[in-house]
């Protein structure tokens, strides 16, 4: 019999410190780098209501691409399927912050979670919100059920000063005429998006929407709130599942099976469609600029649960 969940977390939690060392913390984004490397957190939310943590789960990091699965959903809402004339939907094989197929392919990215898709996201959001910072943050403390989120200012800076090869691909697009708004003010958004903060338990609240059928679970004994359709949401899931590692996605899928997504602050948030969502955070990254100690745990949670098995 599998032993409770807590236990679980327990286990994982010792496991993983094993690991400390074996990756390094982000600093092409000089204020990433400062973070103290050893900390791990992990938090697991339920469609049942029910919810666990263990480790550093509270404390709050830097989402960075994380922040690309939330502004795809706002775009997909907005837009449907006249999204995909701004982006594709396959998976890169390329390194996240990759110009190369941009030029091939026209300006046109391969999916909405490698940087240049992201951009473009950014771009159509930047269009339609006057101030985007808090058309995510009020989307964020909707789905969270939490007032008090924020992006960080110096973080949000430090990469905007140092945002070069992002700034080349919002041009590199516009020449292609896949680019609305001034590459300056969508960078500014774009640094501030992926400067937000959450814990982990509030990151595994704010994404169980996807393990529900679209639906946001309400905390206060309210019927939950329809926040995508379930079609939708089927969508999003497959798409986290090819495309929300870059170019370890193939590699997570084969590991954890699960669809993700993951940031170079050392969050990892995957979604057990049906059963719940789980958010960790670590971090220090490997090559490809994933968690190392989050994807490990996120590997041994589904291999002592079963999650995921039967879904696929
Ligand atoms: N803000 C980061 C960047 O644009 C996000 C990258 C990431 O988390 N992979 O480089």
């Amino acid at each position: 019999m599998t032993p409770p969940l807590p236990a679980l977390l327990d286990q994982i939690h010792t496991e993983a410190q094993a690991l400390y060392g074996k990756g390094r913390v982000a600093d092409y984004i000089p204020a990433l780098g400062e973070v103290p490397p050893r900390q791990f957190g992990m938090a697991v939310a339920l469609v049942s209501g029910e919810s666990h943590t263990v480790g550093d789960a509270q404390v709050p990091f830097s989402l960075q691409s994380i922040t690309k699965l939330f502004t795809f959903v706002i775009a997909l809402k907005l837009m449907g399927e006249g999204l995909w004339q701004r982006v594709g939907r396959e998976p890169s094989g390329a390194a996240f912050n990759s110009i190369v197929q941009l030029e091939t392919e026209n300006g046109i990215p391969r999916n909405p979670f490698i940087n240049a898709g992201a951009l473009v996201i950014t771009d159509i959001l930047t269009s339609r919100y006057a101030h985007l910072d808090y058309a995510l943050l009020g989307a964020l403390r909707r789905l969270a059920d939490e007032p008090n989120l924020h992006w960080n200012p110096r973080v949000a800076k430090s990469e905007r000063d140092t945002a070069h090869r992002n700034m080349a691909m919002a041009y590199f697009m516009k020449s292609h005429g896949n680019f609305q708004n001034a590459p300056e003010l969508v960078l500014d958004n774009y640094c501030r998006q992926c400067a937000t903060e959450m814990n982990c338990q509030q990151l595994a609240q704010a994404t169980l929407f996807l393990a529900n059928g679209g639906r946001d679970l309400a905390m206060d004994g309210q019927p939950d709130e329809l926040f995508l359709g379930a079609d939708d949401t089927r969508r999003v899931n497959a798409l986290l599942l090819t495309c929300g590692a870059y170019d370890a996605a193939g590699d997570f899928a084969y590991r954890i099976g699960l669809p993700v997504k993951t940031g170079v602050g050392g969050g990892i948030v995957a979604v057990v469609p049906g059963v719940g969502t789980v958010a960790v955070w670590s971090p220090e990254l490997d090559a490809k600029g994933n968690s190392v100690l989050g994807a490990f745990a996120l590997e041994r949670l589904v291999a002592l649960t079963g999650w995921g098995h039967t879904t696929l």
